[in-house]
């Protein structure tokens, strides 16, 4: 499912290492003994954990409303992203452009990450307009 959707390598190697529960997030780094940020660097309530970073952190949950509200879907957020995958390319074979719908959790997932990174080791952010924008310049323009 992963290897089939239309965005670059980089991204989609990343999409992968999310489903394997891989990425270097808090979590990630405390049971390697690491620890660069406390807590998730958007709202800064909740220990950073990928399926908290990616799915259901305020921040977030924000960039797939944008992506829910244009497909006019009612949706329920899963608890990891597996199924966040699986429901979201379920839920896409009912409406038009299913390949380009396709590309959302990657797109989304990209930017957030391109995000936090910035914030855990540039010390810089940008405002969640921005965020929004850069998340929408990736869906319109990565294929
Ligand atoms: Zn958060």
């Amino acid at each position: 499912m992963i290897w089939k959707v239309k965005v670059p390598f980089k991204v989609a190697c990343f999409t992968w290492l999310l489903a394997k529960q891989a990425t270097l997030t808090q979590d990630n780094l405390m049971k390697r003994g690491r620890q660069f940020c406390f807590r998730c660097s958007f709202c800064e309530c909740e220990i950073e954990t990928i399926n908290h970073l990616f799915l259901h952190c305020r921040e977030t949950v924000k960039l797939w409303q944008i992506f829910i509200n244009l497909r006019g879907i009612s949706w329920t957020m899963p608890r990891s992203i597996k199924e966040a995958l699986a429901c979201w390319n379920r839920d896409g074979n009912q409406s038009g452009h299913r390949e380009r719908w396709k590309i959302v959790p990657a797109c989304i997932w990209w930017t957030i990450w391109m995000e936090r990174s910035q914030r855990c080791f540039e010390n810089k952010s940008c405002s969640l307009q921005k965020l929004k924008m850069n998340c929408l310049v990736l869906f319109f323009f990565l294929v």
